[in-house]
């Protein structure tokens, strides 16, 4: 068993950016465990690299300068840079620094190829089990990740998101005489309905339960900031769903009369109704755990940062959002961490 200051668990941009800000608050590289199954930037590098961001570059910049450890300014010439920091850009752009970031922060820390499975607290310490391991640590942060929510309707033959969201992976599927219902209304609904409607599929049937919601930019404000649409999925949705239908594109409520009818004429579905926290390592000592949003903390040196523990803030509109966002985890990172480094066992 091997002893640290600090275990950070996920090696999305939100384990990045922890491992970034514990160096630069002087945390020392070989107090720090660092553990994923494949370090390749979480889901940005595994999933979601073909995805249109809903943010402006110029967030993402913000992220990848905020570290110091990032030491993003001696980076290799990265595509990334080239782009308007006003635009949005393709999430695999943002995952190759991120993966440059994540080799070098690597060579600094112990890094675990391997999946966290059970935590317990013992006298004063943290215990992280893996397959093949406990790494004791006085700190740790969780930074799983989410994946997408699911509706039961097993009648239908699901598409994962992570191939409706890709055009070269929906490609490969043969879909010439389907029917695709469409759940849902969110950044990933206006995604996957053009990628579907580029395909040769019979139908697609978009089921939404609420109006479209845009953000909109403000100066230095963004009204819906976290929940409206944004970039090339706000002008779709503007052009195609509040204006005119394309070809093939049917829309029905979720509690409308149709509803019945129109999905039992479906032969595939995706989902598009948001994401939930990833299943954490077992806490067998007190069952399911929570964090608190307004702090991310789980419980003395057990700390929850990126997409599966989001802050919970108001915005000047008085609209309340969760967080989420490589610049965000970052904002929460620069609040929480000093607190989490006097909030020990
Ligand atoms: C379709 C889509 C588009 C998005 N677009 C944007 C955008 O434009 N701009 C933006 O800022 N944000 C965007 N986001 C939101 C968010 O930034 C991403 O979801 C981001 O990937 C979240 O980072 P994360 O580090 O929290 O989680 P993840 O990227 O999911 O990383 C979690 C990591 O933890 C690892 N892990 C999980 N469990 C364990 C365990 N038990 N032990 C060890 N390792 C574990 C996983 O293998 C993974 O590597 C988008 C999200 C989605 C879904």
């Amino acid at each position: 068993m091997t002893g640290h200051s600090w275990a950070v668990i996920g090696a999305g941009p939100a384990g990045i950016a922890a491992v970034g800000r514990l160096l630069d608050h002087g945390v020392a590289g070989d107090e720090i465990a660092w553990i994923d199954p494949d370090f390749a930037a979480g889901d940005f590098g595994t999933k979601w690299r073909a995805v249109p961001g809903n943010t402006h570059v110029s967030l993402f910049l913000d992220y990848l300068n905020a570290s110091p450890s990032f030491r993003f300014a001696e980076a290799p010439h990265f595509e990334l840079t080239d782009i308007d920091p006003g635009q949005t850009c393709l999430l695999g752009l943002v995952a190759d620094p991120l993966m440059w970031i994540s080799q070098h922060l690597r060579e600094r820390v112990k890094s675990i190829r391997a999946v966290a499975t059970e935590l317990t607290l013992r006298n004063r310490r943290w215990l992280v089990r893996t397959a093949d391991a406990e790494i004791e640590a006085r700190n740790v942060i969780l930074a799983v990740g989410s994946v997408p929510k699911k509706l039961h309707h097993p009648h239908l033959e699901e598409i994962p998101l992570e191939v409706a969201l890709d055009p070269h992976k929906l490609a490969k599927l043969a879909l010439e005489d389907a029917t695709v219902a469409v759940f849902g209304s969110s950044h990933s609904s206006m995604v996957a309905l053009p990628n579907l409607l580029d395909t040769p599929v019979r139908e697609v049937v978009n089921f939404y339960r609420s109006p479209t919601k845009y953000a909109v930019y403000l100066g230095d404000q963004i009204l819906f900031d976290d929940t409206g649409l944004k970039g090339n999925a706000a002008q779709w949705a503007r052009e195609h769903i509040d204006g005119t239908y394309p070809e093939r594109l049917e829309r029905c409520r979720v509690d409308g009369p149709e509803f019945c009818e129109q999905l039992q004429a479906c032969s595939h579905v995706v989902y598009t109704v948001g994401f939930t926290r990833r299943q954490l390592p077992a806490t067998p000592q007190w069952g399911e755990l929570e964090y608190d949003p307004a702090n991310g903390i789980l419980a003395p040196g057990l700390f929850g940062v990126g997409i599966a523990f989001p802050e919970y803030g108001i915005d000047s509109f008085g609209s309340g959002q969760y967080r989420i966002g490589l610049s965000k985890f970052m904002q929460r990172l620069n609040c929480a961490l000093p607190l989490w480094l006097r909030y020990g066992t």
